[in-house]
């Protein structure tokens, strides 16, 4: 029997990875335009890091996380989620001696043990981007802003909630409003909220259970626990978007799965996924780089789902379509095959996407094999033309066809062929 892939882990194929280059070509030069460098940190790290970062009584640290002891007994752990990896790196270098304040991106897989289902897997990709240094609403807009950008230039349209969580002043008395609450309707929450309840009652507001989240819409408001700094810090948001003309709407249920949120929290959601409707979702985390054991600076970020993206661009009808041939080379003849193996080599060099067939099979099955790589010229090379030193070539689409003089100088022939190819693109 074959070996198969682990399930929830995922090959992207040829046909849909051109759709993620895509993505994450639009999302790099957008990136760049914001002013943010791109950064790439490890796969593994000591489970400490996302234990201290991401809280302990989390659905991710508590059930989702790939940690194992490695040979020598450590504990690692395959990262949940890119910001912890970066915010590591940050402080390990002291990326904020260099610039006040740094923006970086990166983009990766990371690991949730989490039930595989469309738009869920458990090896997923991210786009991420922090803004390390500031705690101005200015930079919670500009990240919003940065995302939704991304969206809107991929072709997407998706629609942006914002809360806010307050801070260590404001959350407690939130807090003892909500496990108020939860007690008044303790008999009819699901076993993993009855848990929260006790350990990390905020995360009650994440539950997905259908029949908890019925009950959560009387729930108490978190917007109506805000301190002062956080309300005006809110408002600031709120006019700096207003001021960007970023459409948004506030969902004070909104809450995240990840402790180290607060003040600002947004998702960016859509209604053709199903139940994985958020495509990209982040925050502000002023105190967490402090708690890493760095400076102590505020933080925001944000990260994208590269394969819920995937999938909306597909649903959308926005796939790109597999890489093609420029140009499909059928020899026939040994003296032909020989020419023609030198040939693709000078079209490569002068930048032609070309390819052939080394077999050199019948002219049938080699244009055969040319319309199925989805060639847009191919140039035939038969005895009789070579001894002419001619060539044929045929467009694929219109299906006229050119005679070629070869020259000697084939560096010079390749980019007079390269011309000819680019100004009649099939
Ligand atoms: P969800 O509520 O869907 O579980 P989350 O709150 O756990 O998402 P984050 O940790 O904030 O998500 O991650 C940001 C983005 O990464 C999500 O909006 C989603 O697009 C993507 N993502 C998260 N988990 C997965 C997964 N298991 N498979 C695919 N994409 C994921
Ligand atoms: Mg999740």
């Amino acid at each position: 029997m074959s070996v198969k892939a682990l399930k929830g882990f995922k090959d992207i194929l040829p046909g849909e990875v051109e759709t993620w280059q895509r993505i994450e070509q639009t999302a790099r030069d957008i990136f760049q335009r914001f002013g943010f460098n791109e950064i790439k940190v490890p796969i593994l790290e000591k489970t400490t890091l996302f234990k201290r970062s991401i809280g302990e009584a989390t659905d991710i640290v508590e059930k989702e996380m790939y940690t194992f002891a490695d040979r020598n007994g450590a504990s690692l752990t395959m990262r949940p989620e890119g910001t912890a990896p970066v915010l590591r790196a940050y402080v390990e270098h002291g990326l904020q001696v260099k610039k006040p304040v740094q923006r970086l991106y990166t983009i990766g897989p990371m690991f949730r043990h989490e039930r595989p289902q469309k738009g869920r897997l458990r090896q997923f990709h991210q786009l991420s981007a922090e803004v390390l240094g500031s705690g101005l609403a200015m930079l919670d807009a500009e990240v919003m802003a940065m995302a939704a950008l991304v969206l809107r230039e991929l072709g997407l349209t998706v629609s942006l909630e914002i809360n806010s969580l307050g801070c260590r002043k404001c959350r407690p008395g939130f807090n003892q409003a909500l496990v108020d609450f939860l007690a008044q309707h303790a008999d009819k929450l699901c076993n993993d909220c009855e848990r929260r309840r006790q350990t990390n009652p905020l995360r009650v507001l994440d539950c997905k259970n259908e029949h908890c989240r019925e009950q959560y819409k009387n729930s108490p408001s978190i917007l109506e626990h805000l301190c002062k700094d956080c309300r005006e810090h809110f408002t600031e948001v709120r006019k700096n978007l207003d001021l960007l003309n970023i459409d948004y709407k506030v969902n004070s249920f909104m809450v995240r799965g990840l402790d180290y949120y607060c003040r600002t929290t947004f998702e960016l959601l859509t209604d053709n996924l199903g139940a994985q409707s958020a495509v990209g979702a982040g925050g502000r985390y002023d105190g967490l780089v402090k708690q890493l054991g760095g400076p102590d600076v505020p933080g925001i970020g944000f990260a994208l789902g590269l394969e819920r993206l995937a999938l909306l661009m597909e649903h959308q009808g926005l796939s790109s379509p597999e890489s093609k041939a420029d140009i499909f080379i059928a020899a026939l003849g040994e003296e032909a095959l020989n020419r023609a193996f030198i040939l693709v080599h000078a079209l490569r060099n002068a930048g032609l996407a070309a390819t052939m067939d080394h077999q050199g099979r019948s002219l049938k099955n080699q244009m055969k094999q040319a319309g199925r790589m989805g060639a847009s010229f191919t140039l035939i090379m038969g005895e009789e033309e070579l001894s002419r030193n001619k060539v044929i070539l045929r467009d694929m689409a219109s299906r006229e066809q050119q005679d070629l003089e070869l020259s000697t100088d084939l560096s010079s022939w390749a980019a007079d062929l390269k011309k000819i190819i680019n100004q009649n693109p099939s």
